[in-house]
């Protein structure tokens, strides 16, 4: 059951209050991780720890997926003066992969504001607006 949080407030003892008798509860909060920026220097963040989208709208490891995949081909194809330029090779990756990440993001931040289900055309439009390069 997922509640917006002015529900979830009134409802949060009730809910903990008859979990606690149960073995088979499960409570947790639904959080997005929203950056700026997923690099700094030699330092690159995939999956969750950079954009978490939040079990709600699903595909989190698919996208984590996606970006270390990207992260690791536009690294390959990064060269300058024959070393890897990081900078470029992580500043490709945001660019392939924001638009997407972002997306997910905005399907369950609004399924949740607006109480509403995720419905099968948004969910397949965003999952099918993404080409993966060929690296090999
Ligand atoms: C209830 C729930 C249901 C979900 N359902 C789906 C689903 O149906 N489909 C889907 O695609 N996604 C789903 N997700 C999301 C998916 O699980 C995550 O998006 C995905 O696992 C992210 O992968 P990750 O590698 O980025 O992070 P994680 O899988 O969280 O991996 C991070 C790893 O780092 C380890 N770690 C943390 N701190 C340290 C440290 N200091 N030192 C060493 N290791 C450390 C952790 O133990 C963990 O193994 C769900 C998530 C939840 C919570």
């Amino acid at each position: 059951m997922i509640l917006p949080s002015r529900v979830a407030v009134g409802k949060c003892q009730l809910c903990v209050r008859g979990g606690a008798r149960r073995r088979d509860f499960y409570l947790d909060e639904a959080t997005q991780i929203r950056m700026q920026s997923w690099a700094s220097g030699r330092i690159a963040l995939v999956g969750d720890a950079a954009y978490c989208c939040s079990p709600i709208g699903g595909q989190g490891s698919s996208v984590a997926l996606i970006g270390a995949y990207t992260l690791a081909g536009e690294l390959k194809l990064a060269r300058y003066d024959g070393r890897v330029d990081y900078r470029q090779g992580c500043h490709a990756y945001e660019t392939h992969v924001r638009r997407y990440v972002l997306a997910f993001q905005a399907l369950a931040f609004d399924s949740v504001t607006n109480n509403s289900m995720i419905t099968p055309d948004r969910f397949n439009g965003i999952v099918n607006s993404i080409t993966l390069e060929d690296y090999s």
